[in-house]
């Protein structure tokens, strides 16, 4: 599954399907009574060339974006 990144250093975004799950992905309550996914994916950025740890909970709102080169042609 690609997912959509933005290099810290560079504040470039870019997909990438060649992400690593650190540890589990857990499920936690928040404050409100609702559930989220929390854990992290570290992935080598094709930016800056260096490798960037990211949240997953930082990443859920990426999913909602339109990937322009796949699912719709
Ligand atoms: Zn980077």
């Amino acid at each position: 599954m690609r997912l959509y990144f933005v290099c810290p250093f560079t504040g470039t975004g870019f997909w990438e399907s060649r992400w690593e799950l650190q540890g589990r992905l857990r499920v936690e309550a928040d404050a409100s009574g609702g559930r989220r996914v929390a854990g992290s994916v570290e992935v080598n950025c094709p930016v800056c060339k260096d490798r960037h740890e990211y949240r997953v909970e930082d990443l859920v709102c990426a999913l909602s974006r339109v990937e322009p080169e796949s699912e719709f042609n």
